[in-house]
């Protein structure tokens, strides 16, 4: 998928931290309003309807400033999840670096933060991701539901899936521990074994997310599942599937 051309505003909020109110509490920090990833499951799409955006998902972004956090050991102890509705490694934290600004404020705090990403542009923070690594829990997260290229540029204009790899292989290396996320798991099509195989000596963990079909969002990605049968489909006529693929027809 093509990166779209991205709208940018810029928005003042009071404060950057969220309270979750997923079972798993803590806080939600998106330094971000809005995702260029684009991905065609995305769920967090949902964002549009509070922040008032009209445009298409993934051609907009608002960058947020808020005031500095003065008191960051308020979140000793505490998860902090950076990037439940966009990824703040996204390509315009290069020019705005507003995850490497939340991170050197949250540096001391002592929280158990979690970053979740499709990029590899976390490996310019590495210097501060070891900083952080030795006074607060530092996990970083990287998504991956397919092996296959095709397929991924085809449901995202994130970067490949190498250069996730890689990226999750450096940061391993450095000591920080690492998850690989198969989300979301498309039944009968993501190779949960061989995505496993290929990042079990480069991660801590492998989380498992299932697709999210709720509510109004159901029939899109319904729509969408139905063309990425096609695809496989068509791919196992021409035998160029690789084994990911074949599970599709395997498993209707
Ligand atoms: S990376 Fe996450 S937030 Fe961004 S578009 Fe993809 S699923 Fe949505």
């Amino acid at each position: 998928m093509e990166q779209p051309e991205i709208k940018v505003n810029h928005i003042e909020t009071k404060s950057v931290m969220t309270k979750s109110n997923t079972p798993i509490g803590g806080y939600s920090v998106n330094p971000y309003v809005g995702c260029p990833h684009a991905c065609k499951y995305c769920y967090a799409s949902f964002m549009k309807r509070f922040t008032g955006h009209t445009e298409e998902w993934g051609t907009f972004m608002d960058v947020k400033d808020w005031p500095e956090i003065k008191n960051p050991k308020k979140y000793a102890g505490q998860k902090v999840i950076i990037g439940t509705v966009t990824d703040g490694y996204n390509p315009l934290e290069e020019t705005y670096k507003n995850t490497r600004r939340l991170l050197e404020e949250l540096k001391d705090s002592g929280a158990d933060i979690l970053i979740c990403t499709k990029s590899d542009l976390v490996l310019r923070d590495l210097d501060l991701l070891k900083e952080i690594n030795e006074n607060s829990r530092l996990t970083v997260s990287w998504s991956i539901n397919t092996l296959d290229e095709e397929f991924k540029d085809d449901m995202d204009a994130a970067v490949s899936i190498e250069r996730r790899l890689a990226a999750m292989k450096e940061v391993y290396a450095a000591g920080i521990r690492t998850i690989c996320f198969i989300s979301p798991v498309f039944p009968g099509i993501t190779d949960i074994e061989a995505i496993i195989d290929r990042t079990k000596d480069q991660c801590d963990l492998v989380w498992l997310e299932n697709l999210n079909l709720r509510g109004g969002f159901k029939a899109d990605i319904m729509k969408y599942i139905s063309t990425i049968v096609d695809y496989f489909y068509h791919e196992e006529v021409r035998g160029t599937a690789n084994s990911g693929k074949r599970n599709v027809i395997h498993n209707p």
